[in-house]
């Protein structure tokens, strides 16, 4: 199997520019894999992953004010207040650490949170353009992947008990830990989540999709090749900037 590193260097191998990502976001349903491409690719162009549900779900876990407003919606699979998002956001991407580029993981997603990012990387000078990835799976498997997850609150692992399961009974293979799952991954409230995309979130995947800096993947192909896809699509798109 490659990993994410051997992919990146297969890129540069082939590429002799260096590639400065810039602003980019993957969208998708629940279950498409934006999270585990996301952190491929933050580990092979050291660019950071911006998951707005990791930092909702980090709110919660200190009990902050945004924290107690979100946990209700999250677990009922509708969205948080665009507002409230945006501002969290606003924050993230005021951190040095986005000056090469950065990766957005479940955001924007609604239009108007689509608006509000455009307009803000829009009054940035100079600024690179936003690249679009959209990623693809069929409604069965997202079920499997979203249903059968499972993670390891020590080392945040993720299992999948269907399709990859831990070696023994549910506890994490490296801490012996046993798995938890998300409240918001039953079947009840994958169909909400599924619900709130169609309404919601598919219509910003059609935004984008309008623009020049718009790649669409196969998410059912092994998360390798899904990443190397992504990954030669931007850093070609890059080029032509
Ligand atoms: P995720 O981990 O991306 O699946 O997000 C989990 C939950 O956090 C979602 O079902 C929403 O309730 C909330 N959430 C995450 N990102 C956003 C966003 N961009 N706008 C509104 N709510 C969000």
């Amino acid at each position: 199997m490659v990993g994410p590193l051997q992919v990146a260097e297969r890129l540069h191998a082939t590429d002799d520019k260096l590639v400065t990502p810039g602003p980019m976001l993957l969208m998708g349903a629940p279950g498409v894999g934006k999270g585990t491409q996301a952190k491929g690719i933050m580990a092979a162009w050291g660019i950071p992953q911006i998951s707005t549900g990791d930092l909702l779900r980090d709110h919660r876990d200190r009990g902050t004010p945004l924290g107690l407003v979100a946990t209700q919606i999250m677990n009922s699979g509708k969205l948080v207040p665009d507002d409230l998002v945006n501002q969290m956001v606003a924050e993230r991407l005021a951190q040095p650490d986005t000056a090469r580029g950065y990766i957005l993981d479940g955001y924007p997603r609604t239009l108007a949170q689509a608006e509000w990012l455009d307009n803000r990387l829009g009054a940035i000078p100079g600024g690179l353009p936003l690249i679009a990835v959209s990623i693809r799976v069929s409604y069965t498997q997202l079920l499997r992947r979203i249903t059968g997850r499972r993670n390891c609150p020590t080392c945040q692992r993720i299992y999948n008990v269907y399709l990859q399961p831990p070696k023994v009974d549910t506890v994490c293979d490296v801490e012996g830990t046993p798995l938890v799952q998300r409240a918001d991954d039953t079947e009840a409230v994958f169909h909400e989540r599924m619900r709130t995309y169609t309404a919601l979130t598919a219509p910003v995947v059609e935004h984008y999709r309008a623009s020049s800096r718009f790649v669409e993947v196969d998410g059912e192909q092994p998360a390798d090749e899904v990443m190397a896809g992504i990954m030669a699509a931007v850093a070609r798109l890059r080029s032509q900037n």
